[in-house]
């Protein structure tokens, strides 16, 4: 294999320790069998590309969340090719989109899709991928010890596509020196350990599944127990297991035995719909759920890819006794990169954190486009400066695929004086202010955790979308969210820009009711709205217009395409 730093990371790790488990059949794979895999499934797909120099090559991929999955990223990456990993969840046509924009050589699958492989192939595309059925490790293989050569890694790397809420999914190319990076950065920040066991129950087609779920932890010897497609009640009862009295526990011997979950990364949908659910639950398993997710042994709950509401927040940490989530703020494009910290004091309400070790970011003020320097987040009127994230380091990702334009306008010219790759600035689309936060950022510190200082960040929406500007005023939708969400007649909002002869844009808001406090016959009026939100905001932040309804569509990472929405329901 070629000497890849997962690759050395992997070896190193105890052969007998557990890599990965399926929550359902309890079925476990060891680090120690992992390489060995790794080497065969490589051989395959070179042998059956008729070739053994596949560098730079793209190869598609439909594998279930599993063991099979770790296997066959690796493998791509053994081969020096570019692996792209594809959601059987996706319509036909954004499959046929991603094999042709890809311009994949092959498409391996498991067993499980490969009929839905062979239907796609039989559909018209551009291009001719070979296809290959994977094999299904069983575990409970021999530890094997696999040379590293000194193959260079050459164009080995990762595609994602990000999530199309703004427009078509952009492919987003991310080397292995980068996908390395950016896992260097999490375990600095986030501390993994081989004594970690994630939950894993997102998709893994994003970089948050990915990146944080499964690539980094495969370099700290952690282990990912996969449970999918995410089912509340299946989470909880998994996540209480350890923690039911003696005679439900099973035997620590049988394949049943589960220890307890200390890591846990998902969205903030999983976390509502977690807290919904819990209530529901038998009494005996309501308690140990609740012990499960105790900051003693839930080590670190993570939330990211959309704005985390605060009730939510505060409802978890309620519930757990004092598991205060991390929130993180991240995109396809660049991993992960602003982070609350590891002490409690440093998950603030609203705010993402600071810039993850290794990341460098800034503030380019969207009105005069100059960097807002530290010390000058108010202008001279005492308002806060507003300004887009800019983002540079060797976490970011090298280019849109196939898309030299869109790479050229998304990131700043690099000044000559400063050249190199990593020198240059990420636009991000996002905007937020940094302000100084008591308390946080300033306990005394092991000097590993030194990223964690400063003024923090609070995300105030997508530039494109979530920044209305109405009668001359900016508002940012996700603040406006934020305090309705507050309200008890609130379940689900989304606050949007909406079209206005008058205003240039009005404050729109589409609003889900929460079942127990709205009036009993499902109705809000935009009065009881307007005085419910009185105080909370500023009067021009009031949304003008309001519209209940029963469902608000999201997309598989649970964010709305706002600009459809508005359409939808306001055009
Ligand atoms: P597309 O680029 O195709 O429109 P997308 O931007 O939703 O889709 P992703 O790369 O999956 O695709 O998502 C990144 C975006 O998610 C960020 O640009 C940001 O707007 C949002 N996001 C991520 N984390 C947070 C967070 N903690 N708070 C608010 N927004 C977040
Ligand atoms: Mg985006």
């Amino acid at each position: 294999l070629p000497r890849l730093p997962v690759f050395e990371a992997i070896a190193r790790h105890d052969p007998g320790s557990t890599v990965v488990v399926h929550s359902g059949s309890g079925r476990r794979f060891r680090y120690g069998e992992l390489l060995g895999d790794v080497c065969k499934t490589r051989d395959r797909l070179c042998h059956a590309a008729g070739r053994s120099d596949l560098d730079g090559e793209r190869i598609a991929f439909l594998v279930e969340n599993s063991y099979d999955y770790v296997v066959t990223l690796l493998a791509i990456l053994a081969t020096r090719s570019i692996a792209v990993p594809l959601s059987p969840a996706f319509p036909a046509p954004e499959l046929q989109y991603i094999l042709n924009h890809s311009e994949a050589l092959m498409l391996l699958s498991s067993a499980k899709f490969a009929s839905k492989a062979e239907e796609l192939l039989k559909t018209e595309l551009d291009v001719q991928p070979i296809h290959l059925q994977l094999d299904k490790f069983q575990g409970g293989g021999t530890p094997e010890k696999v040379a590293l050569d000194k193959t260079k890694p050459g164009n080995a790397g990762m595609m994602l596509y990000t999530s199309g809420t703004t427009n078509r999914p952009k492919g987003v190319l991310l080397p292995q020196s980068v996908m390395t990076a950016q896992a260097r950065s999490l375990i600095h920040a986030w501390e993994y350990t081989p004594t970690d066991r994630l939950l894993h129950v997102l998709p893994l087609h994003h970089i948050h599944g990915t990146i944080n779920a499964v690539f980094t932890p495969l370099f700290t010897g952690s282990s990912i127990e996969f449970l999918f497609p995410f089912n509340a009640d299946a989470v909880w009862k998994r996540l209480a297991a350890p923690f039911l009295t003696p005679d439900q526990t099973p035997d620590p011997a049988s394949p049943r035995h589960r220890p307890p979950i200390t890591f846990f990364t998902v969205v903030p949908t999983v976390y509502s719909r977690l807290l919904a659910t819990h209530k529901h639950l038998d009494p005996d398993l309501q308690s140990a759920a609740r012990a499960a997710i105790s900051p003693a042994h839930l080590r670190l709950a993570i939330s990211g890819s959309a704005a985390l509401p605060t009730p939510i927040k505060r409802a978890w940490s309620d519930l757990s006794g004092g598991n205060v989530l991390l929130e993180r703020y991240g995109m396809t494009e660049v991993g992960m990169a602003l982070s609350c910290g590891l002490d409690a004091a440093d998950r603030v309400d609203g705010s993402v954190g600071w810039p993850l070790p290794g990341v460098e970011a800034r503030l380019v003020d969207v009105d005069t486009q100059l960097v807002i320097e530290r010390g000058r987040e108010r202008d001279a009127d005492g308002r806060e400066r507003v300004g887009e994230i800019q983002l540079r380091g060797p976490t970011i990702f090298s280019e849109y695929w196939r898309n030299p334009e869109a790479t050229a306008r998304e990131f700043v010219t690099p000044d000559d004086k400063e050249p190199g790759q990593h020198r240059r600035w990420f636009k991000t689309g996002d905007v937020a202010v940094r302000r100084p936060v008591e308390g946080a950022g300033r306990s005394a510190l092991p000097s590993q955790r030194d990223w964690a200082r400063g003024d923090m960040y609070f995300i105030l929406g997508r530039r494109s979308a979530d920044i209305i500007k109405s009668g001359g005023e900016k508002v940012s939708a996700l603040e406006v969210e934020r305090e309705m969400l507050a309200l008890p007649q609130v379940a689900e909002v989304a606050v949007l820009a909406v079209p206005s002869g008058r205003w240039g844009q009005k404050v729109g808001a589409v609003v889900i009711l929460d079942r127990e406090h709205a009036a009993p016959d499902g109705r809000w009026s935009p009065l009881e709205m307007r005085r419910a939100l009185k105080g909370r905001l500023a009067h021009y932040k009031i949304p003008q217009v309001l519209k209940v309804v029963s469902h608000i569509p999201r997309n598989a990472m649970g964010k709305i395409n706002k600009k459809q929405l508005v359409k939808d329901i306001f055009q």
